[in-house]
């Protein structure tokens, strides 16, 4: 069963000051996984978390998380100030953008960030900028691996990375334009639940590792397994067990890296497995509707998370309070957009709610305030961290009608 780390009186407290919707993030929770995964990793001495800052963009996140040793995955000019402010700089932040602008990678490179170059023409596109740094990543895309679910598709079909031709000769050209420090990157699978993911991908670059060292003498000096490991959305789902992860690529290194004389680094980029399993959007229950099909309307609508109405995506709920209370029948739980994949679930079996039951998203901690949007006009809801004590801090306030109209003077006569 999926448990909520705080009851109905700590919801019933905090809605006296704030209105629902709200996110609450659980700080434990982040803090055990971090430390947990680096636990796991502790065999390999540059060890490195980057957290893709898409997954959960707030400084509070990201301070914690520096705390814990972690940088940060960026890929546009916001992200990358967002982890300045929160204390990530240089080489703690790595750069992994693609259809990259000349004005983000000026931003990236005076950093200091690590750049990772989605493809082989942007060496040309640097390097005509004077932008060209001395430690380059490169993003590969095998084509074909046989671990890839469907949220990524098929590789072919994908437009991140170089095929492997291109890799290696990028790798070619950089060290003959003066480049002195590498790294691989290749993120070839989304929300992967399968232990062995990051073995069998470490052992595919590994061999990219020996060949370049073999054919172009240059040794790699980290390799950036980036995000992917997945998290248990459905009750029947098994969480992903992070020391046999840590174990099985292990292996991979001691065979493939460490007994033919090498060492590298091995980096992580994940955003939804940090942080998503921590995340919680609390919604009230407005209104009960009975037409075809049975209804509960929510104040929370996809605007504040968008998951269910873009990939079907599921998303558990808890009815707080009623935790253990039989199904009564199948509920589309339904927010308010004037678009009709506005559901947070559809027949779904739930216990019987009444109007003013809250109403807990689970699994909302990745991708979820973050992919936000202001669709009819709905304004995007606060955040707030949850200490061990059940105390609740604000890290960012609701919008108001006043952000809403931020880039427009509505007062103002246009003449257009
Ligand atoms: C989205 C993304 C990640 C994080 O992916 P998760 O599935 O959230 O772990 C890491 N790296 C890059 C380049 C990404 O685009």
């Amino acid at each position: 069963m999926k448990t909520v780390p705080f009851s109905l009186s700590d919801v019933q407290n905090w809605t006296k000051e704030y209105p629902t919707p709200f996110y609450i993030y659980d700080e434990e929770g982040i803090k055990k996984c971090v430390t947990d995964l680096y636990k796991a990793f502790s065999w390999n001495k540059g060890f490195c978390e980057y957290f893709a800052v898409k997954a959960l963009p707030n400084p509070a996140i990201l301070r914690l998380l520096n705390k814990l040793g972690c940088g940060t995955d960026c890929a546009s000019e916001p992200e990358i100030i967002l982890s300045e402010k929160s204390g990530i700089t240089g080489k703690k932040i790595m750069f992994s953008s693609n259809q990259t602008t000349l004005r983000e990678y000026e931003i990236a490179v005076k950093s200091g960030a690590i750049i990772n170059l989605d493809d082989i023409t942007h060496i040309e596109f640097l390097e005509n900028a004077g932008l060209l740094p001395e430690t380059v990543c490169c993003r590969y895309n095998p084509g074909k691996f046989k671990n890839t679910n469907e949220i990524m598709g098929h590789l072919y079909d994908t437009k991140f990375g170089m095929t492997y031709e291109q890799l290696k000769e990028a790798f070619a050209i950089l060290k003959q334009k003066g480049v002195k420090h590498f790294g691989i990157h290749a993120m070839l699978a989304s929300c992967c639940l399968e232990e062995d993911y990051y073995p069998r991908l470490a052992e595919e670059i590994f061999s990219l590792v020996l060949e370049f060292k073999k054919d172009l003498g240059i040794e790699v000096e980290f390799v950036d397994l980036s995000g992917g490991i997945g998290i248990p959305y459905k009750p029947e789902e098994k969480a992903v067990d992070i020391f046999a992860v840590g174990e099985g690529v292990k292996k991979v290194y001691d065979r493939m890296i460490k007994d033919n004389g090498l060492e590298l680094a091995i980096f992580t980029e994940m955003g939804r497995y940090i942080t998503g399993p921590y995340g919680y959007l609390v919604t009230k229950a407005l209104h009960y509707k009975h037409i075809y099909k049975e209804y509960i309307g929510v104040d929370a609508s996809c605007c504040d998370l968008m998951r269910p109405a873009m990939y079907e995506a599921y998303h558990h709920i808890t009815v707080l309070g009623k935790e253990t209370n039989e199904a009564v029948g199948k509920f589309d739980v339904v927010g308010s957009l004037c678009e009709n994949n506005d559901k947070f679930a559809v027949d779904r079996k739930l216990p019987h709610i009444d109007i003013g039951d809250f109403l807990v998203i689970h699994d909302a901690g990745a991708h979820g305030h973050a992919m936000g949007y202001n669709y009819n006009g709905k304004l995007r809801c606060a955040e707030f961290m949850m200490d061990k004590t059940k105390n609740i801090k604000m890290i960012r306030r609701a919008q108001t009608p006043k952000d809403y109209f931020a880039t427009l003077d509505i007062d103002k006569e246009f003449n257009f």
